[in-house]
């Protein structure tokens, strides 16, 4: 097989973390399959990024480096990656914001077959399969692509992130494309971020979240005890759309993904879609007065109860226990 390219998702000069399971893939993919691995960044003010990247085991760190990608914009970046991957076999995003949006778009660019929101390969005689979810995350498959460039994104939940190994590869700079006459026609503006005191949904350790049934007051009820315990703050679709909590916040087949060391389900009932965005997660706790919710089948404790009796009981509780 041949090398493989990944392509860093950078936020503000910052690496985004999961690029660094991306990184993994990459790191085990080309070395079960005899190849190697590359780095591409692509942005504005890369020094720290670059410096950070080149730390991670690369063969090199390629930099576009340029301000007319300051910003993120999918049809500003794509020229750039579909040029700095010529002579790679495989080109690897993380399953994130900005990856899930650019690597389609690479991927046309190349011809290339297209494997998303990998959870796993293997190698065989040099060629990889990877192993994916379908039909909502209820089933994994595994597939190949057969054209001679493969794009995949890999889901940040089930690879752990790459370490820095203590290296520093070379860094190499690489001219930013501007012959997209579709990018011409697009200008950043702003990005709204949603500030919180809370960790990143899909970065926390533990998440509170809640459904349809936690209400209006969504966030009062669940706010004390994820900050207790230091979590961040999740929900179902069903309390997105009813405008309970800020859309941002959901898990799901359409929202996040997330795999966090406990997941506590307030309230949801545990629907297919719901399950894709949280079923990787390591221990989950259910609280649902219905004791046939579905979500039971996926939780290693449940408790059938009433969430607005128990989740300040339990929140005390831990209060207590912390003191
Ligand atoms: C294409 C598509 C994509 C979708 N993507 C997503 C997605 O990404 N994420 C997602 O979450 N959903 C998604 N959905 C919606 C999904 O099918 C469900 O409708 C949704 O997850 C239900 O949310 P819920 O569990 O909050 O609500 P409900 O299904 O209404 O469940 C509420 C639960 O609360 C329990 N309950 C009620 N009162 C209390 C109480 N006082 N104490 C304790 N428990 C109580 C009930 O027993 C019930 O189990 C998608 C649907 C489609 C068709």
């Amino acid at each position: 097989m041949a090398d493989i390219l990944v392509v860093a998702e950078i936020v503000d000069g910052i690496v985004k973390k999961p690029t660094l399971a991306a990184i993994a893939f990459a790191r085990d993919a080309a070395k079960a399959a005899g190849g190697t691995f590359a780095i591409l960044a692509v942005g504005a003010g890369l020094d720290a990024a670059a410096k950070e990247l080149s730390a991670c085991g690369a063969s090199k760190v390629l930099v576009a480096d340029d301000p007319y990608t300051k910003n993120y914009l999918a049809e500003r970046f794509a020229p750039t990656v579909a040029a700095a991957a010529k002579g790679f076999g495989v080109v690897a995003f993380p399953a994130a914001t900005s990856g899930k949006d650019l690597a389609p778009r690479v991927a046309a660019k190349l011809g290339a077959g297209y494997a998303p929101d990998i959870s796993g390969f293997k190698a065989e005689g040099g060629k990889l399969s990877y192993k994916r979810p379908m039909y909502a995350g209820n089933a994994f498959g595994w597939m190949q692509v057969s054209t001679p460039v493969e794009v995949v994104s890999v889901r940040p939940t089930e690879f752990t992130a790459a370490e820095p190994t203590g290296g520093a590869s070379a860094i190499e700079k690489v001219a930013v494309v501007q012959d997209d006459p579709a990018a011409g026609k697009i200008e950043f503006l702003s990005f709204d971020v949603v500030k919180s005191e809370r960790p990143e949904l899909t970065e926390a350790k533990v998440i509170v979240a809640g459904g349809r049934s936690v209400k209006e007051k969504f966030m009062d009820v669940l706010s004390p005890l994820a900050d207790t315990l230091g979590a961040a703050i999740g929900a179902s679709r069903a309390a997105c759309d009813a405008g309970y909590c800020p859309t941002d916040l959901q898990v799901g087949q359409t929202g996040k993904v997330v795999a966090p060391t406990l997941y506590l389900a307030i309230g949801i009932s545990g629907a297919i879609q719901h399950l894709a965005g949280m079923k990787g997660s390591k221990t989950i706790v259910a609280i649902n007065k219905d004791p046939e919710a579905p979500i039971f089948q996926v939780s290693d404790y449940g408790l059938v109860a009433d969430l607005f009796a128990v989740v300040p009981e339990l929140t005390a509780a831990i209060k207590a226990a912390k003191a």
